[in-house]
Order: C-alpha cells, then sequence, then structure tokens
C-alpha cells in the first residue's frame, strides 16, 4: 500500500546545520500542496546571518573531521551507505509527494531508486580520478593535483526535488567538499531527511547542511558567501544569470549552471511505427506534467507522418486522468502552483488569439478544486516567433510544427535562447547523425527521449540553457580545482 494520508506526515523541522533540526531565524513562509492547493507546513527561512553559520560551520567540518583529507576511498564507503539508507527510507517519499508535483508511485519507482543510484555512482567516482603527472621540458617533475574547493553552495528547483539533491551533493561530497545546499522554498521538505540520512550514514555533521528560504533572501546570501568557493545551480535561465552575476561580483567563483530548456523532437517520415513514436512524444511533454527542463514541447514533424502522428498524440492525451499525489493509482503530475497554471493559461490564450488551434485540451481539468491539473495540450497553427515556441511554458503543452525537408526541420528546430536537449527520430543513420551534428543542443537523444538512469553521460545546455555538465565523470571532476605543481630534483 503507497497511498498516504496527507495530513498525516511528520514534516521535518526548518534547517538541518551541524547534524541537527534547528529553526530558521527569518520571516515565515506557508508550503502548499499542489494536489490541492492546501497548507502542508510552515517554515521559518534562514537568514544572511543563519546561511553565514551554516557555511563556516561546513567549512570547519571539512576541514577538522578529516573529510576532505581523507582516503577517497572512505568517503565513498560513506556515500555507499547513505544510497543505502536513502533507498529504504519509508519517510522521505512521502515527504517528496507531498508537496512536490511527483506522484507516490513515481517517487517510489523512479525518483527514490534514482537518487540512491546517482549517489552509489559518485561513490565509485571517488577514487577512481586522481590528476595528472605531465612531463616537462627540463626533466624535473610537473604534476596535476586536484583538490576539493572546500564549501559548494548548491541550489537546487522544485521539480525533481531529491534527485537534483543527488546531482549536486553526490559529486561534491565525494571529491572531498562539504556542502550547503538550498532546495526550493516550494519543495524543503525531503531533502532536510535526506542530509539526516547522511548523517546517520557517517557523513560528520556539518559537511552537508541545508537551508531553506527564498532566492532572494537564502539563496543569494548562500551565493555570496565568502566561504562557498563554488555555486552549483539548476533553475530558470533568468535565475541562472542572476546568480552568475553574483557569483563572479562576489569572488569570482565558478559555477555550474543547468537552466531551462525549449527543446525540439524533430519527426522524419523515415521514423518508423507511428505508436511507438507517438510513446515516445507523449512521454517527452506530459512528464512531471511538463514540468521538466528537458521536456520535449515543440513537435517538428515532416508532412508525411504528420497526420498519423498527431491523430495517436490526441487519442493518447485523451487518456490522462487528474489524480492527487499521496495516491497510489495517480500517475499524472498536477502543475506546482497558481502562479504556474497562469502562466500555461495565459500562453495558450495569446496562442489562440494569434490564431492558434487547439487539438486537444487546453484547460484545467474540470471538477479538481484547487489542485492544479492542466490537460496535455495540442497546439497548432503557431508561428516560431510565438510565445508559445519559443517560451519556457512548464507545463504539458506541445506545439505542432510541419516541415517538408530536412534543411527546414533542423531550421525550425533551432531556438534563439535554449540548447538544451533534442529528439531526433528517423531510422535513417545517416539522416539521424546529420541531424544530430546540425541542431546546438547538449543532450540529442536519437530514436528515444529522455534519460534513464544513466549516471555516466553527463547532461547540460547549450547557449541559455547553461554552463557546465551535471552527472557524469565530468560532474566530479568540476568539483574539484587543480594546481599545477612543479619540482625540481
Ligand atoms: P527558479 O530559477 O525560480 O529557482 C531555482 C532555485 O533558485 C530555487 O531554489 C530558488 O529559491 C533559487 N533562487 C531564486 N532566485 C535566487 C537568487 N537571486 N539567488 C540564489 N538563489 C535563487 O527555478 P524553479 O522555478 O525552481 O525551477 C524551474 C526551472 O528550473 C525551469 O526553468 C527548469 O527548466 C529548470 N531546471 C533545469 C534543469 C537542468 O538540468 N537544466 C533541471 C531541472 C529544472
Amino acid at each position: 500500500m503507497l497511498s498516504f494520508d496527507p495530513n498525516k506526515v511528520v514534516l521535518p523541522a526548518g534547517q538541518f546545520i551541524n547534524g541537527v533540526y534547528c529553526q530558521g531565524k527569518g520571516a515565515a513562509f506557508a508550503v502548499k500542496r499542489p494536489s490541492d492547493g492546501k497548507v502542508a507546513g510552515e517554515l521559518y527561512e534562514a537568514d544572511a546571518a543563519q546561511v553565514g553559520e551554516a557555511v563556516t560551520l561546513a567549512d570547519h567540518a571539512a576541514k577538522a573531521s578529516g573529510w576532505a583529507s581523507c582516503p577517497p576511498r572512505e568517503r565513498g564507503a560513506v556515500l555507499r551507505r547513505w544510497a543505502d539508507l536513502i533507498a529504504a527510507d519509508g519517510t522521505l517519499a512521502q515527504l517528496e509527494a507531498l508537496v512536490s508535483t511527483r506522484p507516490i508511485a513515481d517517487v517510489i519507482n523512479h525518483e527514490l531508486p534514482f537518487t540512491a543510484e546517482a549517489i552509489r555512482f559518485y561513490a565509485e567516482c571517488a577514487d577512481k580520478y586522481s590528476g595528472d603527472l605531465l612531463p616537462t621540458r627540463d626533466a624535473s617533475l610537473g604534476m596535476l593535483v586536484p583538490e576539493p574547493y572546500g564549501v559548494i553552495g548548491a541550489i537546487t528547483p522544485w521539480n525533481f526535488p531529491l534527485s537534483m539533491a543527488s546531482w549536486k551533493c553526490g559529486p561534491a561530497l565525494a571529491a572531498g567538499n562539504a556542502v550547503v545546499l538550498k532546495p526550493s522554498e516550494l519543495t524543503p521538505y525531503s531533502t532536510l531527511r535526506m542530509a539526516e540520512l547522511a548523517i546517520q550514514a557517517g557523513l560528520p555533521a556539518g559537511v552537508l547542511n541545508i537551508v531553506q528560504g527564498s532566492g532572494a533572501v537564502t539563496g543569494s546570501a548562500l551565493v555570496a558567501h565568502p566561504l562557498v568557493r563554488k555555486v552549483s545551480f539548476t533553475g530558470s535561465t533568468q535565475t541562472g544569470a542572476r546568480i552568475m552575476s553574483d557569483a563572479a561580483f562576489n569572488g569570482m567563483k565558478p559555477v555550474t549552471l543547468e537552466l531551462g530548456g525549449k527543446s525540439p523532437q524533430l519527426v522524419f517520415d523515415d521514423a518508423g511505427d507511428p505508436d511507438v513514436v507517438a510513446d515516445r512524444i507523449l512521454r517527452g511533454f506530459t512528464a512531471n506534467g511538463g514540468q521538466a527542463c528537458v521536456a520535449g514541447t515543440r513537435l517538428i514533424v515532416q508532412r508525411g507522418i504528420a497526420d498519423a502522428l498527431i491523430e495517436k498524440l490526441i487519442a493518447r492525451c485523451a487518456a490522462f486522468q487528474p489524480g492527487v499525489t499521496w495516491d497510489e493509482s495517480t500517475r499524472y503530475s498536477p502543475l506546482i502552483n497558481a502562479r504556474q497554471a497562469e502562466k500555461v493559461a495565459s500562453v495558450v490564450q495569446a496562442a489562440v488569439q494569434a490564431g492558434g488551434e487547439i487539438l486537444t485540451g487546453g484547460q484545467r481539468f474540470a471538477g479538481t478544486g484547487d489542485g492544479y491539473f492542466w490537460q496535455p495540450t495540442l497546439l497548432a497553427n503557431v508561428s516560431t516567433d510565438s510565445p508559445a515556441v519559443q517560451e519556457e511554458i512548464f507545463g504539458p503543452v506541445l506545439t505542432v510544427q510541419r516541415f517538408d525537408d530536412e534543411a527546414e526541420g533542423l531550421a525550425l528546430a533551432a531556438h534563439a535562447t535554449y540548447g538544451l536537449c533534442a529528439g531526433v527520430h528517423t531510422l535513417s543513420l545517416a539522416r539521424a547523425l546529420r541531424a544530430m551534428r546540425g541542431l546546438a543542443a547538449g543532450t540529442v537523444w536519437i530514436n528515444r527521449y529522455g534519460r534513464s538512469g544513466d549516471f555516466i553521460i553527463p547532461t547540460g545546455g547549450f547557449h541559455g540553457s547553461g554552463i557546465g555538465k551535471d552527472l557524469g565523470r565530468q560532474a566530479f571532476e568540476a568539483c574539484q580545482r587543480h594546481k599545477s605543481v612543479l619540482i625540481d630534483f
């Protein structure tokens, strides 16, 4: 039985600093449940002084406990125990499903195992990459010695709270850093419990601290703190730009930025069985209610297959049912809050006013009370420069544009701002590889859409979609700075 009573979940309190829960010292804020709009709990945010305490403690703890300098295998062992505790924990899934948009079955079957698996991946990385020995001109010895930064400030969004936290903490901790993490103020609870489990696994107190609060107060204090030596951020492009600027003006800190997207799904006439392709496209824009950075929200389809594919998509969309995230039978996510629902509605409305045609959906599900459930929506007759095609809507809205030849398809797929992901659907190897080369996207999926726990493959965007990579060995290496050493004998 996975279903649970949303009123009986015991919520962890406030901040998690130095291995214990404590109250925030700043303003109060309410945390709401997207499934019914009700308040789940109230927290006090960490003000700048409290963020400073957490960062200072983290800096001290990493050095004093030996975390930064211990044999990397020991760090790996702690991370493996942590992953085991996460995978087996009974309360994490409920804390996640209560205030996020992820239905409980989805959390249990995907989010939790993927969170644990990402941490295991970095447990394995801990002792695998060890710098370099370099030949030098004068026969002395050159070395490139990796070392942790010290404290990494991590800031995450609300759409995948647990896995985003694991993508940030896994590589940073494996490399010997301390982390101060600020989750989204919309989904604060699961990360607190996750940090508590890290301490149970043997992570020294203070090496991982969680601070809660708004971006303007808690987040910006974290970015600006002088002992934060690197910032790893996932969120919107607009916030990413602000953080990059703040990091530059407060100590020229390096940043990893995983930002927004508006990814194309390029379907050629020779894509194969339209049923199979329709399933891929559908998952690409409806997963998590379309609230995924990687969502494939622009269908760019060649004329020969267009009608058959669209017909199948419309039929599949009609089968979606809303449901509260604490019911084990729910498969479809609500939008996170009223603001997000208004954003989706306004973009759809503007598209219709400009001559766009709603092929299916286009409104909230009736009878869902104050839950924010939006129907999967297909929008046709939209121009390339319209907001529906240009803006990251962050909802289950797929725009449909048709093309005749490959060059036209690739031109439509290009985006002025974003370059996060792209899907290419064709059974011609040559066409697939030509398209892959022609698309400016950090990830290209050919005849599939989406990742599936392949943590060896890094993820990151081009252009306005980000800087640097999460996941893969690359994210581990990005949590180290490298010291050049020359030795004369
Ligand atoms: P957001 O940018 O509004 O907020 C993200 C985080 O930044 C939150 O914790 C927020 O409190 C914090 N923040 C806001 N202003 C800040 C500031 N001035 N200083 C420091 N921190 C600040 O994004 P969101 O609405 O939470 O998440 C949705 C966005 O995240 C979408 O654009 C989505 O594409 C993106 N995203 C990207 C990836 C990726 O891997 N590229 C993954 C998931 C989500």
